[in-house]
């Protein structure tokens, strides 16, 4: 076996698939299955068609690409607004496609005309989160002009909160996307879906508080931990056992829990703070910085603390560790989004998608 290794957990991957697609079905909301923190996992995507989702998002064109050579059909979103320069690959591989410019728009137009085609757009709003959209006061004007560029059709409009400025969606903001989307059927400009949000999001549902109106939504996070990074909890109807990532122990030695020496920066640049709890037996486990943010791995075992990383090397206080621990062992975690995202990003951790090859 190679180590580190990440383990995608199938049974429990398709049981928060198949309890948020009842929840999303049950209210008529179409549901964009979002794979990018697994960089577009063919086999994760093609379980998530199967189970019923609608489409399948991703925000890496390179991602929809790495689907489609696998054979599937998608429809596929792409859910980061294009650059210019890969509308092409846009045109060619994307049903529908997030966008907030008008220059794009046309583009987007004119390389669908070239094709014979038509391109989707969802067209977004900030409401407030600072990220991608036209600002909510101009948005009607703005998106009635997008649905007329030649060569498009316009098959929504939606919001992203949560994300980068760490808004909470809520009823308040939900209903001004919502009213948007009236103002514009109010002045003649059709469209289908009124995308509401992401996993941020998702508890207006649960809590059967989601504005009449929307009807579209884009669950990654959820999905895929069973967790909601914004408002900081784990959805007690999903399951968070979704992913284990198994390391191996390279060094064990009783060592003192304060270095010896002036203290300066760290590899990363930061300036590590620790506590003098007297000598600690330390594991090193092979893995660092580059593969995982530390304090994005929750120890399974009992007993066992990260204490810090460098690049390459993770150090854990493993004297209250239950039994009798040897180098070579494997110590398992569960993880973060963030920690998911750059474990699975990184070359030196193995996928281990094994379960879902039957
Ligand atoms: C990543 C992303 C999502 C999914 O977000 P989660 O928080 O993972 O549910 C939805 N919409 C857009 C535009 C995104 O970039």
């Amino acid at each position: 076996m190679k180590y580190p290794r990440l383990i995608a957990n199938k049974e429990a991957l398709k049981y928060n698939a198949q309890t948020i697609i009842k929840m999303c079905h049950d209210i008529n909301v179409e549901l964009t299955a979002v794979v990018k923190v697994t960089c577009g996992e063919p086999r994760l995507a093609k379980m998530y068609t199967n189970l019923g989702v609608d489409m399948i998002g991703d925000s890496r064109i390179d991602n929809i690409l790495r689907m489609r050579h696998a054979n599937l059909r998608g429809p596929f979103v792409l859910l980061r607004i294009p650059m210019i320069s890969e509308i092409p690959d846009v045109v060619e591989n994307a049903d529908v496609v997030l966008v907030s410019e008008l220059e794009t728009v046309r583009f987007l137009g004119k390389e669908a005309n070239k094709r014979g085609k038509t391109q989707k757009i969802l067209y977004m709003v900030d409401v407030g989160d600072l990220r991608e959209g036209v600002w909510y006061e101009n948005a009607v004007d703005e998106i009635e002009e997008a649905s007329k560029i030649d060569g498009v059709v316009l098959y929504g409009i939606g919001t992203n909160l949560g994300c980068y400025g760490g808004v909470i969606p809520d009823e308040e903001n939900m209903n001004l996307l919502v009213k948007i989307a009236k103002a514009l059927r109010a002045r003649g400009v059709s469209f289908k879906i009124v995308s509401g949000g992401n996993t941020a999001a998702l508890y207006l549902m649960e809590k059967q508080i989601l504005p009449n109106g929307i009807n579209g939504y884009r669950l990654g996070e959820s999905l895929i931990l069973g967790t909601d990074v914004t408002n900081n909890r784990a959805f007690p109807f999903l399951r968070q056992d979704t992913f284990t990532l198994q390391t191996e122990i390279v060094e064990l030695k009783n060592k003192p829990s304060v270095p010896k020496g002036k203290i300066g920066r760290d590899a990363m640049g930061r300036t590590p703070v620790f506590e003098d709890l007297g000598n600690r037996l330390k594991a090193i486990v092979a893995i660092g910085e580059q593969d995982v943010p530390s304090d994005g791995l929750k120890p399974i075992d009992k007993g066992v603390k990260v204490l810090h990383a460098s690049s390459d090397h993770m150090v854990l206080d493993v004297t209250d560790f239950e039994g009798h621990l040897r180098v070579g062992d494997i110590l398992e975690f569960k993880v973060t989004y963030s920690a998911l995202l750059r474990a699975m990003t990184s070359p030196y951790v193995t996928k281990d998608w094994s379960q879902f090859e039957s």
